[in-house]
């Protein structure tokens, strides 16, 4: 029995599998599986996309064991078969973090089990400089380290910060954000274009409307980009927004959406990126202010060459972003809305059409 040693501070995987028993269809949830997804064969992956090649298993709620023909079958470590393989698939946590992120979830865990506190990350400014290429490997390991402070991330602080940034708990999730209690700010993982993480923004606290906070990037990073799971290869349209929290604010009401580290930043990933999901429909969600239009602009004139159609969109009121735009009540046919007038602006900047007033020639 290999699983013993695990037991020391966190209750056994038998104990673990009796609690979560019943509740695997929320666990699932919780961990960024759709609700849909969860209702027999024949969907895409909500890791590697495709078109039917997930399904999950009878009794779902029982023994939440799922299964994908290309990413999570026989052969895969972990292969799956119960609620816990399952959930170390779809979290990419070795088999002892995901006890404890279930532990925590289901409210069991042990605050022994939390790990020394690591140094306090210096903070930096970053650096807004467009580059041609995409930054040099870092010397740290941001995978691992962002996967520590993922399991960092209790369940009740991560439903606190959910609710004042008034987004959905599980888009926090799908972004891998966690907590550093040496830095006692939240961690935002930043990966490049192939999804490798390579640095992480650290947010101090937020006021009660989930503004304010420091920001900062953690020491020896590099700023990428905010890419949640299951941002698969199959999505037709991808929205591109200024920072993970309007990210976040997207993924909440269901909109396929990354995060750029600013207005500025992160355009070569961005690039690329687009271009490995061979996504052709992209929308550049801009802040009001100059910075971000002008970096909206700049970037669009860079995803032309890989994508097939390109607007910009600023959702709110100025001085407002997408954030509070979706806080508001916003909803994804306010989105289309916008990318219709979006789309008649591209038609008439094409078209050279000065200013097509009737009343002019009327009077
Ligand atoms: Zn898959």
């Amino acid at each position: 029995m290999s699983e013993q040693r695990y037991t020391v501070s966190l209750p056994s995987v038998e104990e673990l599998k009796a609690l979560a028993s019943g509740r695997w269809f929320d666990i699932l949830i919780a961990a960024g599986i759709d609700a849909d997804k969860l209702n027999g064969k024949g969907h895409p992956c909500p890791k590697c996309g495709g078109r039917d090649r997930f399904a999950a298993f009878p009794n779902i709620n029982g023994r939440g064991a799922v299964h994908c023909r290309h990413c999570f079958t026989r052969g895969c470590d972990p292969s799956p078969g119960d609620g816990i393989a399952s959930l170390q698939w779809i979290l990419g946590l070795d088999f002892r973090a995901t006890l404890g992120w279930l532990a925590d979830w289901l409210g069991v865990k042990n605050e022994n089990d939390r790990r020394a506190p690591r140094p306090i990350a210096r903070r930096t400014v970053s650096s807004n400089r467009i580059v041609n290429c995409e930054p040099p490997e870092p010397k740290i390991d941001f995978d691992d380290l962002a996967k520590q402070f993922f399991c960092e991330m209790s369940r009740e602080r991560r439903e606190s910060l959910a609710k004042r940034l008034q987004v959905e708990p599980r888009t926090l999730v799908r972004l891998r954000v966690g907590y550093s209690e040496a830095d006692q700010a939240t961690t935002w993982p930043m990966v490049d274009s192939g999804g490798r993480c390579i640095g992480l923004r650290l947010r101090g606290h937020c006021k009660p409307d989930g503004t304010g906070g420091d920001k900062w990037s953690y020491r020896g990073g590099r700023g990428g980009l905010f890419v949640p799971d299951g941002i698969a290869t199959s999505i037709n349209r991808l929205f591109i927004c200024e920072g993970p929290t309007d990210a976040a604010a997207l993924l909440s009401i269901g909109l396929p959406a990354i995060g750029r580290p600013s207005c500025q930043g992160a355009m070569p990933a961005t690039v690329n990126f687009v271009r490995r999901i061979g996504c052709h429909d992209v929308a550049i969600v801009a802040d009001h202010d100059e910075a971000g239009q002008n970096g909206a602009t700049r970037l669009a004139r860079l995803l032309v060459t890989v994508a097939n159609t390109v607007r910009i969109i600023t959702p709110g009121n100025p001085g407002d972003d997408a954030r509070k735009f979706v806080a508001d009540g916003g909803t994804p046919f306010d989105f289309d809305a916008m990318l219709a007038d979006a789309d008649a602006l591209m038609l008439a900047i094409r078209r050279s059409v000065p200013n097509p007033k009737r009343s002019m020639e009327d009077n």
